[in-house]
Order: C-alpha cells, then structure tokens, then sequence
C-alpha cells in the first residue's frame, strides 16, 4: 500500500501505533518485542563476463570447495540438532552438493565461462523453475534451494554465512519465509515470535514452530508494514500483530500467555473436560523412533501411523518380514493403547518408486492412496499382512485405515480385508464425496478418521503446501467445518468412532470444537498433546457443544474462530 507524500513520491505508509496487521494462526501465544526482518543478500544476475578457458576447471574447483564447506558446516548443525529440524538440516546439506545441480554449474563454467556464482545462480534458477513447474512438495523445496544457493554465494565471496543474525535481546523475527536451515537454528529464548508474509500451516516454519513452542502466524499479506525496530504484540492464537501496542495492555497479556503455558508445561493425562467428557488424545508417528518418543508424552495411543514415510526411499517393494520389523516397534511402543496404521498414502506429495506411476499430470487429484491397490492388489495385501503380523501380542487396540477413499465400494471392500485378517477396519474421510456421504459409509465400516488437511484441500480446491494459499487451506473455513460436523453427527448417529488426525486437531480451540460436533478421537503430532490436553481440560463440554454450535453461522475462517473462542470463554 503506498500514498503520495508532500513532495509528490510514492512512500510506504506505515501503520499508527495500534493498528492490526493479521495472518494465519499457526502457533498459539503471544510475544511483545521489536520487530527483526531477515534481510536476504543480494544475489548477482545471472550474465556476466567470461572466465579463460585455461581458468574454468579452477573455477569449478572454486565453487566446489565452497559447496563443500557449506555442506559440512549444515550437517554438522542437523547431527547437533534432533527431529525435524535436523532433518531438514540434512536435507540441505544434500543439497548443497546435489549431483544435478553441479553438472549444471559446470556446463555454465566450462561452456560459456561463466564465473562460479554466476553459474550457481542460473543453474538454481533452472531448478527453482523446474521445482515450481511441478508443484506439492517439490515447489516447498525452492525456499531451500534459493538459501543454499546463498550460502555457497557468500562462501565463495568469502562473506559472512547468511542467515538469521542472533539478536542480543528478545525479538519478533519477520520474514517473506523462512528457509528450513534458518528456523532449525532458532533459539526460543530470544525469538519469541515468529511471523512470515508466506507459507502456511503445514510449512516447514509452522512445523518447527509449532517444535519449539514459539508463536507464530503465517500468509501475512500486509507483514511490510512493520518496519525493523516497531515495538509489536504478536498474538499467534489469533493471528494478529499490533504495532506499537499499548504497553501495560501488552505487557499483562505476555505475563497471562506465560501462566498458561507453564499450565501447559505441568498438564499430566488423560483429558477431561471440567464436566467429566474424557477426549481421547493420540499421536502422529512415522516409525518405531517417533513413536517411542511419543510414548514418553502424555498420548493415550496412536491415531494415525503414517506407513508410507517408512518407505520413501525404497526403490522396491520390502518383503513383509522387512515390513513387519518396521511396523513391530510402534505396537511395542504402545504396547496397550490404541494403534491407528494407516496403509501407504503413496502419490501426491510423497511419491514412492515403487507404489506410483511415474508421471501424473495432476498427482494430488491422481492414482495416490488406497487407489494405488487398482494396479498393484499386491501391495495392499502384503501390507496389510505385514500389519497383521506386527500387531500379533498387541494388547491394545489394532486398527487399520486406507487413505484417500472415494467410494463405498473401496471402503467395504478394505474393511472386509481388515476385518478378515482380525484387525478393525476404517477409512479416512479425506474427499470431500465421503463427508457428503458420511452416514453411508459409516455403515461400512467399523470407524472413520478425518484428514483434515486433504479434505480442506479438496474442498478448497486448494493445494495445502502452495505458500500462497494459506488462507483457503485453513481448516477453520466454514465449509470443510460443516463437512467435518456432518460426519461426527453421522458417527454419533450409528455409535460408531469418528475421529480427527490432520492438523486441525493439533488447533487447541478448534480441537475443543472438533470435541463438541461429536468427534470421539484426536491425533496430532507429540508435541500438539500437552496444549490440546490443557485447553481441552480448562473448558466444560456444554461449552464445547455451544462453540460447535454457534460456528454454523460462520461468514468465513477468521469469523468462525472468533464465535468459537468467545463461546468457549477462552482469553
Ligand atoms: C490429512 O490429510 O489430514 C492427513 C492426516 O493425512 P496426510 O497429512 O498424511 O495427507
Ligand atoms: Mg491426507
């Protein structure tokens, strides 16, 4: 936004003290402290005078070594570092040195003598294009690409590693987006909120975030008008920053935020609403590893153990020995609580070799999930028999769910293939087509869990990992929460479990929404469960009832998480 000053120029207008500049909520909380952009280098164009051919294998050699350097300096961080942050450390540390990338920059060195930086800059620019053209997961991946890419630059430059610079008081950090080798190394003691004008809630700045506790809000269309050093209050749970806020009004929401979270800090299970509704909280595993850990938390069992993450670099298929060692240590882990497998969600964002069809003109809307089985039968009863073994001894509860169902047909037939191996058999309601038809297929099966993240793509029609559709791809929009309302009423209807295992039920308020429109379960990632636990645990479910009520005449996602948090008395 921009207004014509005295002399007549174009000058940024920047907000009165007090005014709001809102985003999507991501991590609940608040901050109060001065604002610190990320400021990117300048990278160079990508043309530039020639090197002498006798020069160029120097030059390669130049850009080599710095790739190296940054290499090793990343894995380092990620062998310092655990869970996802130091995954994403590894990653781009592997980028940093990716085979294709350096061929490319040789082609530019010893072809048209281009200096190295420069060769770097169009080689990641052909990627960056690549990357974008295919979309999902690959064009996450080009915020990574561009921060590698200017890591090696100042490297080569012999400049300082780019990055955040670590403040010397607590401060909000403000950025377009952040790289995920920038928000792993984030210290909460002195960023104490986070906010970025792109990415949304499933970002790897959400992800890591929501990790280390620290608030923040995404899709910030209006971030710039915080200038560096403005004073603001970020409120994450309500997506809104304020510049300039008054400071004792400021000052007694931080010191409330902090009451609450030590409440948050010392909740201990199982949850249970002030009026005795006890909610069942489970987590989201990926392994034997993460699942373990979970089980060191507060989670009664496992409402969705994503299996296909186990196989993503398999060129093959593992045999069901292999796959029952695999499946065998997240039983064990919750040796007495509840084990949700889901079957491989292969396709989309997370190709697997050897499930998926190498080229799909629209992979999210294409041959992903359970229809996978059309031409390869195989694989699903292989898996499910793996699964069958694994939870042989369990003394839990065993259920198995197939991702991305669409028809009653699928759902009968994957829960008679449950059933027989004597397993509970369920499906995901991620197509908006199931949530329709909640009632039918409830009839089905033995159980349904709600993916909310697909089913607010699908009913959306908007790509949950695009940076720049946070605003569609948010779970609290009035249409996905009367489709998520319709089937909990459905499950209620035949006694039958409805639960939620996508990211809404890692969403405090709306997790106490979810509880009030009938769902009977929530899985979330381990470190959702304590916050969600203590919330749930704070309010009566005559008021959760009341918010899943009074959110039926919702105008939009933001108007719904108003009603809601004010029918739930929350502060
Ligand atoms: C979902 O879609 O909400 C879900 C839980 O599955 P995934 O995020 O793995 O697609
Ligand atoms: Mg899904």
């Amino acid at each position: 936004m921009t207004q014509e000053n005295t002399e007549g120029h174009a000058a940024d207008v920047v907000k009165a003290p007090g005014t709001d500049v809102h985003g999507t909520p991501v991590v609940s909380g608040m901050a109060y402290a001065p604002a610190m952009w990320v400021v990117r280098p300048d990278v160079p164009p990508a043309t530039a005078p020639s090197i002498a051919e006798d020069k160029r294998d120097a030059e390669f050699a130049r850009y080599q070594a710095a790739a190296k350097v940054v290499a090793e300096r990343l894995t380092v961080r990620g062998d310092a570092t655990i869970g996802h942050a130091s995954d994403v450390l590894k990653m781009s540390a592997s980028l940093a040195t990716d085979r294709g990338i350096a061929k490319e920059v040789k082609v530019r060195i010893s072809k048209q003598g281009l200096p190295a930086i420069q060769s770097l800059v169009g080689a990641t620019d052909k990627f960056v294009t690549m990357f974008e053209k295919a979309g999902g997961l690959m064009a996450e991946r080009v915020t990574d690409l561009r921060d590698v890419r200017d890591r090696v630059v100042a490297e080569i430059q012999g400049q300082p590693e780019p990055g955040i610079p670590v403040p010397t008081e607590p401060v909000v950090l403000l950025a377009d987006d952040l790289a995920p080798a920038d928000t792993a190394g984030l210290d909460p003691e002195l960023i104490v909120g986070v906010a970025t004008e792109l990415g949304g809630p499933t970002s790897h700045t959400a992800i890591i975030a929501r990790q280390l506790g620290i608030p923040c809000i995404v899709a910030m269309r209006e971030l710039r008008q915080v200038k560096p050093g403005d004073l603001v209050l970020l409120d994450g749970g309500k997506g809104r920053i304020t510049i300039n806020a008054d400071p004792a009004v400021a000052e007694d929401k931080v010191a409330k935020d902090h009451e609450w979270r030590e409440k948050v800090r010392a909740w201990r299970g199982p949850a249970q609403t002030t009026d005795g509704h006890h909610a069942e909280l489970l987590v989201n595993v990926q392994d034997g590893t993460t699942a373990a850990k979970a089980a060191q938390g507060q989670a009664e069992g496992v409402g969705l153990f994503r299996t296909e993450f186990c196989f993503l670099d398999a060129k093959t298929e593992p045999s069901i020995e292999e796959q029952t060692s695999i499946y065998s240590p997240v039983f064990e882990a919750f040796s007495h609580g509840k084990v949700v497998v889901r079957t491989l969600d292969a396709g989309s964002d997370k190709p697997i070799a050897y499930a998926n069809l190498d080229d799909e003109e629209n992979p999210a809307l294409g041959v992903r999930g359970l229809r996978i089985t059309g031409q390869n039968p195989e694989l699903l009863q292989d898996q499910l028999d793996a699964i069958a073994k694994a939870s042989q001894g369990h003394e839990g509860k065993s259920w198995v769910m197939a991702p991305m169902v669409s028809t009653l047909r699928e759902a009968e037939w994957f829960t008679q293939e449950v059933r027989r191996r004597g397993m509970t058999g369920g499906i995901m309601v991620e197509v908006p087509a199931v949530a329709v038809m909640a009632e039918e297929f409830l009839k089905v099966v033995d159980f349904v869990s709600l993916g909310t993240n697909d089913l607010t793509q699908y009913t959306m029609a908007a790509d949950r990992l695009s940076p720049h559709l946070a605003e569609y791809t948010d779970p609290w929009q009035p249409a996905v929460l009367k489709l998520i309302a319709q089937t909990a009423a459905a499950g209620k209807k035949l006694g039958k479990p409805v639960g939620v295992c996508g990211e809404a039920a890692a969403d405090p308020i709306l997790a106490c929404v979810l509880l009030g429109m009938g769902v009977t379960s929530l899985s979330m990632a381990a470190s959702a469960v304590s916050t969600v636990g203590a919330q749930v645990s704070a309010v009566s479910f005559s008021q959760c009832e009341a918010a899943a009520a009074v959110i039926n005449d919702a105008r939009d996602a933001k108007h719904a998480r108003n009603l809601a948090t004010e029918a739930l008395g929350i502060r």
